[in-house]
């Protein structure tokens, strides 16, 4: 299995097609870079062994097995290679990989001849392991959990990023509670990834031009599972020194910066996939910053089929999905006309042959409007078939925040729809929780469509219940004190306090944990707000509790660096080391350490600014419960049987006095809920209410927020359809296109003309009939819908009903219209209307047209 020549893609591995150093020439090295360079290890901990093996003490340090082959010195690899032992258990581990990267999954099982056969998955950010530090934070967490879940079910996405060398930054926070912020080069060779080699074994280049600057960048492969991520970075020693540094870090830099980094990742992505002859059916958009890449996949369609920029961004709109994760109109990136020119008058013309202007109206909310930026949310909208927010809430937000794209259209026919995030378990559960639910659930559970997990871990005991809590508190304290040690000796903190470091926390306290971002509209420091009344609550001698915080403030916001100062200098003036901690530089290793051992998650944004949120979602398997403002996925999840809410379920703004209500509101819960249902215990010594809670929490709330669901309801929803739509869009050349847009135009044309002539409403049995009399200005009836609208009763969904175009009136100008309603509602309810409908376009997403009857 473990052959020398060939690795399971079947291409031969050689040094040369790593970038570190290897020693190949050892016989069955090969297989063990394969193993290291499948971030699968980053779940799947079948392989640890394997690794801790060869390197105890790097294995353990760094848990980074690409880092351990690179270091193991020859006579180790040498000797472990002809250890019969070593050498079965890793061929044993190689037939594992080859299996479950080949085994029919749950998409092959349940869409066996579907038209979709690749979906690119586009982000500026992966969060899949701290090895690869190509991410920031929520944004990312999203798009490295969809990544591995889609490799869990066989779904065939392919990822598309940037390689950051220097990712984003890594904080140190001094004896004074200051944030420092360090910027530690990754070393590609030192990284988990592969250059991406063509056949001939030449490394893939892709160039792209800026501002009239032919820019190379280089191609990396990282191995998720059965996925593949690629990544683009501009460090190649033929660049210019001014475009080298472009990749260097996320989100670094202003408007300038960010437009080539965008201009990467969309155009320099799709000519990445096209140069290695992927043609996917699906582009997935998460998030507006690869939207550039709905132009370059038009532009690729024109080239080889030779239509014009309208009919083929018509054609591959249709498999384009853009999903927006932002809840204010600030968080969308814009650019100035005078920047888009720079970097995309030659563009417009050369590859699109399109009048620039026409090429900006594409991102804007008014075409006409010449001084209004470039959004790039905008271009997204235009050049997808279906967009999507990432919670039910975030979805209502987002209406709002694009209604100006859809005037005349209601806010509830704003097109956007919602699939509300989930998290990868396997990557988030601990040992214990692994444990607990492999005997419940069985091995396979994230792998198929979860239908039996919440009744197998509903029948979960207490006794196992409340011993898997505790375990898990205790390895995380272990943890905490170990790590919070190393903190203080780091920031020369004196060695009373590094001793005590090492004795912080108790292991049978109720352990609360608030790890994020630190920005104010997540409000870290909500729980200060009355620190005399917190101190209260975490010395209470008969039910003390204690608190871990994590999170980054971005670098140069010195508002949210003063909050991290803030805790930390409450923790030092009333001595609370015992009860509070703060652990520096969040990450997800971090993140996995707390998420896996906390009693209680805490969150606490201001409403609907929390788009989604996912931290919350990882304790969920662990066992931890949530106490959470009721916003982004908090507000459907929470029910009173799994967990704790705050807030009154509406927008109050920044007002300070709501802020106030809602730190009483928390310390309430905490005083009068949280902690006496903590330390409440039975004959047995065992919190009842509090296990019942969990086991609510793990059984119904899982399933529902996984990663696992997600991507499914990704597949099924929107990946599928929009499939289906390009493959009949593309084909003959994408003939279906030009009829589209032939129609658009002679609706664009003829539109402001037609008008209600008439209109009469008859009592018939059981309803009234509406008789309406339209005049067409001689458009199609096939090209257009004559509709009742109602809007829906108490916040229920919008009665339309179709009517009937029975044909021309008795002048032979006019068409007559008849719809029928029941007498549930007056018929003074419904407005007819006009809208656009011909070859199953999305409307209003692809056509805005409307004309109301008043
Ligand atoms: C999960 C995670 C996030 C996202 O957390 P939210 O609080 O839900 O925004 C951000 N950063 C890291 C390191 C994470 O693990």
């Amino acid at each position: 299995m473990a052959g020398k020549e060939k690795n399971s893609s079947g291409q031969p591995l050689v040094n040369n097609q790593v970038y570190g150093f290897i020693p190949t020439d050892i016989d069955g090295v090969d297989t063990l870079a394969e193993l290291a360079l499948d971030l699968r290890w980053s779940w799947n901990h079948a392989v640890d062994e394997i690794w801790y093996q060869l390197d105890p003490e790097l294995w353990m340090e760094t848990h980074n097995p690409w880092v351990v082959l690179q270091n193991v010195s020859r006579d180790q690899l040498i000797k472990q290679m002809a250890d019969k032992v070593f050498r079965e258990r890793l061929d044993e581990m190689m037939t594992q990989k080859e299996k479950s990267s080949t085994d029919p999954a749950w998409f092959q099982r349940s869409h066996p001849s579907s038209p979709l056969t690749c979906i690119a998955y586009f982000s500026m950010e992966f969060m899949l392991s701290e090895a690869l530090p190509i991410y920031v934070g929520g944004l990312g967490n999203v798009a490295g959990d969809q990544l591995k879940s889609a490799s869990d079910l066989g779904i065939p996405v392919i990822g598309v990023g940037l390689l950051y060398q220097q990712g984003y930054f890594r904080q140190l926070i001094d004896q004074f509670g200051t944030q420092q912020a360090l910027f530690p080069y990754n070393d590609p060779g030192q990284l988990p990834i592969s250059p991406l080699r063509l056949p001939n074994g030449e490394w893939l280049r892709i160039n792209i031009s800026l501002s009239g600057h032919t820019v190379w960048l280089r191609t990396w492969q990282v191995q998720v599972g059965r996925v593949k991520l690629y990544l683009l970075d501009s460090n190649d020693p033929v660049n210019m020194p001014l475009h080298r540094g472009i990749t260097s870090a996320a989100y670094g830099g202003g408007a300038d910066l960010r437009i080539q980094q965008e201009i990467i990742l969309g155009i320099g992505g799709w000519r990445l996939l096209r140069a290695m002859n992927i043609a996917p059916e699906v582009c997935h958009m998460n998030e507006g910053h690869s939207a550039f890449l709905v132009l370059e996949r038009a532009a690729n369609f024109m080239r080889e089929n030779g239509v014009t920029f309208q009919e083929a961004l018509t054609v591959t709109r249709a498999g384009n999905l853009f999903t927006t994760h932002t809840a204010v109109a600030a968080g969308f990136d814009n650019f100035s006309p005078s920047l888009m020119w720079q970097f995309f008058a030659n563009y417009a013309k050369e590859e699109l042959h399109l009048d620039f202007n026409d090429l900006l109206a594409l991102g804007r909310e008014d075409p006409h409007n010449l001084s209004q930026f470039f959004n790039m949310a905008f271009l997204a909208i235009h050049g997808s078939s279906a967009v999507n927010g990432v919670s039910r809430l975030h979805r209502e937000v987002s209406r709002k925040l694009f209604r100006n794209l859809f005037k005349r259209w209601p806010n509830s026919e704003v097109p956007i729809g919602h699939v509300t995030n989930g998290v990868h378990m396997p990557s988030w559960d601990s040992v214990f929780a692994d444990k607990i639910w492999t005997h419940s659930c069985g091995k396979e559970r994230w792998r198929g469509r979860l239908e039996s997990v919440e009744r197998d871990i509903y029948c979960l005991s207490d006794v196992a219940l409340w011993q898997f809590r505790n375990d898990s508190r205790h390895h995380m304290i272990n943890f905490i004190r170990e790590r919070f040690q190393g903190q203080t000796e780091d920031a020369g903190h004196s060695p009373e306090i590094v001793e005590m470091a090492k004795h912080i926390f108790n292991k049978e306290t109720l352990t609360l944990g608030f790890a994020r971002r630190f920005v104010p509209y997540k409000r870290p420091n909500l729980l200060l707000h009355n620190p005399e009344r917190f101190i209260r609550i975490l010395t209470n001698p008969q039910r003390p509790v204690q608190l871990v915080l994590a999170g980054k403030s971005p670098p140069y916001d010195e508002s949210g660096k003063a909050l991290i100062r803030q805790w930390v200098q409450f923790i030092q003036q009333h001595n609370l080391y015992k009860h509070v901690v703060f652990l520096s530089d969040y990450d997800m290793l971090l993140t996995e350490h707390l998420v896996q051992g906390v009693d209680v998650w805490i969150n606490t944004p201001r409403r609907p600014w929390e788009a989604c949120g996912t931290s919350g979602m990882k304790v969920l398997v662990n066992g931890g419960i949530n106490l959470s403002e009721l916003d982004g996925w908090w507000a459907e999840a929470y029910t009173p049987e799994v967990g704790w809410a705050m807030g009154d379920g509406h927008e109050h703004g920044e007002d300070p006095y709501w802020d106030a209500i809602d730190a009483n509101e928390l310390y309430e819960l905490l005083e009068q809920k949280v902690v006496p249902e903590f330390y409440g215990r039975n004959k047995e010594g065992i919190p009842e209410n509090w296990v019942a809670k969990m086991r609510n929490s793990m059984s119904t709330l899982t399933p529902k927020f996984s990663a696992n669901r997600a991507v499914r309801e990704y597949t099924e929803k929107y990946y599928l359809p929009a499939a289906n739509k390009y493959k009949k869009r593309s084909s003959k050349k994408g003939m279906l296109g030009k009829k589209i847009v032939e129609t658009k135009l002679n609706l664009q044309n003829k539109w402001w003309k037609m008008r209600f002539v008439q209109a009469q409403i008859e009592n018939i049995a059981g309803g009234y009939q509406f008789k309406i009399m339209v005049w067409l200005n001689h458009i199609s009836p096939d090209t257009i819908s004559v509709e009742l609208f109602a809007e829906g009763l108490n916040g229920g969904a919008n009665e339309i009903i179709k009517m009937e175009i029975i044909g021309l009136a008795k002048n032979g100008l006019d068409h007559e219209c008849h719809g029928c309603i029941g007498t549930s509602r007056p018929a003074g309810h419904y407005t007819a209307r006009i809208v656009p409908c011909y070859e199953n376009i999305s409307v209003p997403l692809e056509n805005n047209l409307i004309l109301w009857q008043r």
